[in-house]
């Protein structure tokens, strides 16, 4: 484990970031750049070769060997390729140190066989990374070396997206625009950029090494396909917000300190829910930082696990019967001079910009709940929603009290006029502090919350990248923002036409705003009532990309045309059939090769004992053993046969074409997994221990020390 440093000493110490391109940059060459990362204008040739310059010796000095674009294709991770800066030995054998503006700028890392969803094929494998200036470059530490990494977007030789970063950055671009234009007929003249800014909490879970090795289906998929539920789950709720076990402190000091070197401002930490299960949330950034952020604090994770033997599983749903794990994506709108349009101010119904900011976004919401629900949607995810333990899967806005009741006010007479305020809170202890309460409680059921100054979409999947709900999320606000502009320009009183259109926003969508119990049955027949969405499954989400509706919005903002989306469409099915296709052979494995041979080996001895005792004393009673070898017998024979009916069903589904190929996955293959899990972990609780070929879940969930 790592001495404490003085945590400012350390922080931002491996990330080329604001401070040290002020120090080592010329004036000028520092002004161009920030201009390009203010206003998105483009990149003089001589100033990117003086910053690469400047990237490279630092880089050099803190121990780099290598640089790499670092970017994000459509798998939902990142991908590296690395450059050693050596050049070509010079005459007397020595080696000069190279990195050229043109590299900084542009790779073209071949990269062929990502997915690019039909947009490229291999034989014209052009794909090129472009350096986003707007995300600070950081150096990683490993064995490998020190790597200088610099986040990159990647495209194709026709300028298609192929990754997850170009959609987002085009879609804070579209948002900025839309907003600065109602910025400006609501009265606005100061603010130059609006961005989004994200804060994601991120969830996970954290076992024994060695019990992970042990466990295939942890290997190969990320999460158990087999596992009797222990004697204790997460009942008691005692480790909730418990006290941390040393041996995940030495973890989470390590990450943090790994995190904050970053420049990543590790902030909050502590257990939640389930056994072994942790959350870290960072203090929020732009948009695109957050996003290349939580990549980086997944990637953290799993290395630093490892070091403590420990492994960190990101997985939505590692174990059954307890809860799973997400990641609330905070998503609040700023401008260039400190305002966030999400902030109510002390009378909300006087503050046009932000009801006209949260009117939009309702509208918005609303419309395009069908995307925002496929934005969320990954595999492991479809195990969460939907299950009382993470919001349903219909999409609806909490708004909370206070705003609720401004709403009301102004669909029912298209003004505000008072807004409610929030109590003391009384403890009924004089010795406590009084202090204000929130005027808004927390609603934990609702998928998408206003939480006093951002909104907190909280359905996303906790490997999942967060750059397809923030795509999203901004250009579905960006489309509302722009039609709210479109009106206010052609009238001929813009704050007037405000007003009418924040009214009109919210009487026309107010359906999707649900303050009740997000968990509740009734819930689910009201919303059908309303006319929203319920979509359970990530197979019934994926078809939203290519809405007539959502080909219009990403084509008009500039954001996604219809290839593009048509190729994350293809890839979403893909990544569908095949993970399902990986946990299907995994579970035929693990029953082929262990649990039918323990079980077998279990009846054996069962049987040989039970000859032994009739022999030893005829007169015994070994109904106890026979019964166990029926039920064991009978069990095993059940998963024997669910074992041919699973291998047949998701042979079946691999043949078809994609689209039907992942709808069979999801309704014949997983219902025949379930088939097989059921004797084989009724059979857990039946066979000696010592005979179970794999960790058990008291085993995984409890033993991480205290
Ligand atoms: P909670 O009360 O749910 O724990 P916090 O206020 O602690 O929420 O914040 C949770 C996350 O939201 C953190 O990552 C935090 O940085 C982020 N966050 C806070 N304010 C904003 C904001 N204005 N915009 C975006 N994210 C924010
Ligand atoms: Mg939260």
């Amino acid at each position: 484990m790592s001495e404490t440093k003085n945590v400012a000493e350390i922080f931002g110490m491996d990330s080329f970031n604001d401070t040290v391109m002020r120090e080592r940059l010329p004036k000028r060459i520092y002004d161009d750049l920030k201009k390009t990362i203010r206003e998105g204008s483009e990149l003089k040739p001589s100033t990117a070769e003086v910053v690469a310059n400047a990237m490279k010796d630092w880089a050099i000095e803190h121990g780099a060997t290598h640089y790499t674009h670092w970017f994000q294709p459509m798998t939902g991770v990142t991908a590296e390729k690395h450059d050693a800066f050596v050049s070509a030995p010079t005459p007397d054998g020595r080696t000069i140190l190279e990195f050229s503006g043109k590299e900084l700028v542009k790779g073209e890392p071949d990269a062929s066989s990502f997915p690019s969803g039909g947009i490229r094929s291999t034989f014209e494998a052009r794909g090129y990374t472009a350096w986003d200036c707007t995300s600070p470059a950081f150096l990683k530490h490993g064995s490998v070396g020190t790597i200088l990494c610099i986040p990159t977007a990647f495209c194709s030789y026709t300028g298609e997206a192929l990754d997850k970063k170009t959609p987002l950055l085009r879609s804070m671009q579209a948002l900025n625009e839309q907003a600065l234009r109602v910025l400006r007929l609501m009265g606005n003249t100061t603010s130059r950029q609006v961005m989004p800014c994200v804060g994601a909490e991120q969830e996970y879970f954290l076992i024994s090494r060695e019990n992970y090795l042990k466990r295939k289906d942890l290997i190969y998929t990320g999460r158990t396909l087999f596992g009797a539920m222990p004697s204790k789950g997460q009942e008691m709720e005692d480790h909730y917000f418990g006290s941390i076990p040393e041996s995940v402190g030495g973890f989470m000091r390590d990450l943090n300190d790994r995190l904050w070197r970053l420049g990543i401002p590790a902030k909050t930490q502590h257990n939640e829910v389930a056994p072994a299960q942790h959350e870290l949330a960072p203090i929020y950034a732009q948009c695109n930082v957050a996003t290349d952020q939580n990549q980086l604090i997944m990637e953290c994770m799993k290395k630093i696990a490892c070091s403590h033997g420990l492994t960190c599983l990101l997985n939505e749903k590692p174990f059954a019967g307890v809860n799973g794990s997400g990641k609330h994506n905070n998503w609040s709108l700023s401008t260039d001079d400190g305002i966030n349009l999400l902030n109510p101010g002390k009378k909300p119904h006087e503050n046009q910009l932000f009801l006209m900011t949260l009117s939009c976004i309702i509208k918005a919401v609303d419309l395009h709940a069908d995307l925002l629900r496929w934005s969320a949607s990954d595999v492991g995810n479809d195990h969460r929603l939907g299950r009382q333990e993470a919001p349903p899967a219909i999409i609806s806005i909490f708004l909370g009290e206070q705003m609720e009741d401004i709403v009301d006010q102004l669909i029912i007479t298209g003004e505000a006029t008072h807004t409610k305020k929030g109590d003391v809170l009384h403890t009924g202890v004089s010795t406590l502090p009084e202090f204000a309460k929130d005027a808004t409680d927390r609603n934990r059921t609702s998928p998408f919350a206003f939480t006093g100054n951002k909104f907190e979409f909280r359905m996303v999947g906790s490997s999942d990248s967060i750059a397809d709900c923030n795509v999203v999320i901004n250009t579905i606000v960006a489309e509302a923002f722009s039609e709210a502009a479109d009106r206010m320009e052609a009238a001929e009183d813009p704050i007037a036409e405000a007003q009418m259109i924040i009214a009109e926003n919210l009487r026309e969508h107010r359906r999707i705003i649900f303050n009740g119990d997000g968990y509740a049955e009734e819930w689910v027949k009201e919303a059908a009532r309303r006319g929203l969405p319920n979509i359970p499954s990530m197979v019934d989400a994926i078809p939203a990309l290519t809405t007539p509706e959502s080909v219009e919005m990403f084509e008009r903002l500039g954001v996604m045309s219809l290839s593009e989306l048509a190729a994350r469409q293809e890839i979403a099915y893909e990544i569908y059939a095949k993970t399902i296709n990986i946990e299907a052979h995994t579970m035929l494995n693990m029953a082929g090769k262990k649990y039918i041979p323990a079980v077998i080996r279990y009846l054996g001895m069962l049987g040989q004992s039970m000859t032994q005792v009739m022999t030893a004393c005829p007169d015994a009673d070994v109904s106890a053993q026979r019964e166990l070898i029926l039920e064991c017998s009978d069990l095993l024979s059940d998963a024997k046969n669910a074992m041919a009916y699973l291998e047949v069903t998701a042979q079946k589904a691999a043949e078809e074409d994609i689209e039907t190929s992942a709808r069979l996955f999801r309704d014949e293959v997983v219902p025949a997994m379930e088939e097989l899990r059921e004797p084989i972990d009724r059979l857990e609780f039946l066979v000696d221990k010592t005979y179970w070929p794999y960790p058990s879940y008291g085993d995984m969930m409890f033993q991480v020390g205290q």
